[in-house]
């Protein structure tokens, strides 16, 4: 999904999560969006190795598939169903939250449905290859391609202000 909308997850969790301590909150905040961070950083490379021009979401995995960075090998390693899991066990033995894990796992429940043949998950991988098949590819949505997903965003971020505000 969005940046918005997983953020706005992050911070619905972070609040309803029993007692967590302030840091434990913000750092559920970002586990939300974990697993998309190397996906920018994918993006802006091949953006620059692409002159700053735009591309289409075909262009985008072709590049990707010619072009091998850092960033473009771990995407599947993010969105795939055992890193969480592993994380999961670790928490279990450390004795760690098992809030970041399961944020996690929400990250990954939020864009199955919601990436679609070409972008949709490898929840497998390493073990298979294959891309499991969302209903939809939420960027190809009208809404999210226009000044309605500002007026979205702004609503969440409000929302999640008064929580934060009021909650945390
Ligand atoms: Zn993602």
């Amino acid at each position: 999904m969005d940046l918005g909308t997983h953020l706005f997850t992050g911070v619905i969790t972070a609040s309803l999560w029993p007692s967590l301590d302030l840091r434990q909150k913000i750092l559920v905040v970002l586990f939300s969006i974990l697993p998309d961070c190397t996906e920018w950083l994918n993006y802006f490379s091949l953006k620059k190795h692409n002159g700053d021009s735009h591309f289409s979401i075909d262009e985008y995995s072709k590049l990707s598939r010619e072009i091998k960075n850092p960033f473009s090998l771990t995407y599947s390693l993010l969105h795939s169903i055992f890193t969480p899991l592993i994380f999961f066990i670790i928490s279990i033995i450390f004795n760690w939250s098992l809030v970041f894990s399961m944020m996690w796992f929400m990250h990954l429940l939020l864009d199955l449905p919601s990436h679609k043949v070409k972008l949709g998950l490898k929840l497998w991988w390493p073990l298979s290859q294959q891309r499991l098949k969302g209903f939809f590819d939420w960027w190809h949505v009208k809404f999210f391609n226009s000044w309605e997903l500002w007026g979205y965003w702004t609503l969440l971020a409000v929302i999640s202000f008064i929580i934060v505000k009021n909650f945390w």
